[in-house]
């Protein structure tokens, strides 16, 4: 079995065919997904998503940096009832982007401390999103591991939380590994330029790692330009194996292993 560890299937480029689209995802041997709620407009919809597919999706609820300016003042007291429920496997995705221009750097930090404790609380990891910016000092990467030194959850399992869609150095890697943090491997690992991503997989080893397509985006490199969904999951299997020198059966057994020791038997 594979896991899919962080889709957007409520995305609405799924609105035409999202139960076909799933369906297919578990018939290529997907055997769970994890769903990213991550504004309070998508929770009430992730839950139901979890409900149509009991035991199979999960989901991971949260405010991304992206909608720093737009949020409820009662945030987190939504986002607690959220975290309550039974379909809830973490705290995300929540991080840092100085890509788009969404908000100054204290913004997106005081958005990011005020959600971390919800990991103690309910004892769930969290999902991280980090993306640089176009300049060197624009290092999102650098000032989310900073704010994850004073992070004191600390859960009996493996993984605290998880760098989804991985694209920092080697250095960002290695510091995220010692804060306990796995890394997510998706569609980025199959693009021809990203030969320094599939050496860091190499590096970190296969028992640090989780396979991820983040769609709709991020499609494969034979698929680029097209919608992605959690049936590309086993073309990202396959090209991890290949990069490791692994079986596909072994990637398999390790990534689904690597997933329940970040969110717990789910
Ligand atoms: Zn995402």
């Amino acid at each position: 079995m594979l896991i899919e560890t962080h889709s957007h299937l409520n995305d609405k480029a799924f609105d035409a065919d999202r139960a076909a689209v799933t369906d297919r995802a578990f018939a290529s041997g997907v055997g769970k997904i994890v769903e990213i709620a991550c504004q309070p407009s998508e929770w009430a919809q992730g839950e139901a998503f979890c409900a149509a597919y009991p035991g199979k999706v999960s989901c991971a609820f949260g405010a991304h940096p992206e909608y720093t300016k737009t949020l409820p003042p009662d945030l987190l007291a939504q986002l607690e009832l959220y975290l309550a429920k039974p379909c809830a496997v973490a705290l995300g995705e929540v991080g840092i982007d100085y890509w788009w221009d969404i908000g100054p750097k204290e913004a997106q930090l005081a958005l990011l401390n005020l959600q971390l404790p919800l990991c103690a609380k309910f004892n769930k990891p969290a999902v991280f999103h980090a993306r640089n910016g176009k300049t060197p000092e624009q290092n999102a990467y650098a000032d989310l591991l900073e704010a994850l030194k004073g992070w004191s959850y600390k859960p009996a399992r493996r993984f605290r939380g998880v760098l989804h869609c991985f694209s920092g150095n080697w250095d960002d890697a290695r510091a995220g590994l010692d804060l306990g943090l796995a890394l997510g491997v998706n569609g980025t690992f199959t693009y021809k330029k990203n030969g320094y991503l599939r050496d860091i997989a190499l590096k970190a080893g296969i028992d640090n790692l989780v396979l991820e397509t983040d769609c709709p985006y991020l499609p494969p490199e034979g698929s680029r330009g097209q919608r992605n969904d959690p049936s590309f999951i086993p073309e990202i299997a396959a090209m991890v194996a290949g990069h490791l020198g692994l079986s596909n059966g072994g990637v398999a057994d390790k990534t689904t292993a690597n997933a329940f020791d970040l969110f717990g038997e789910f």
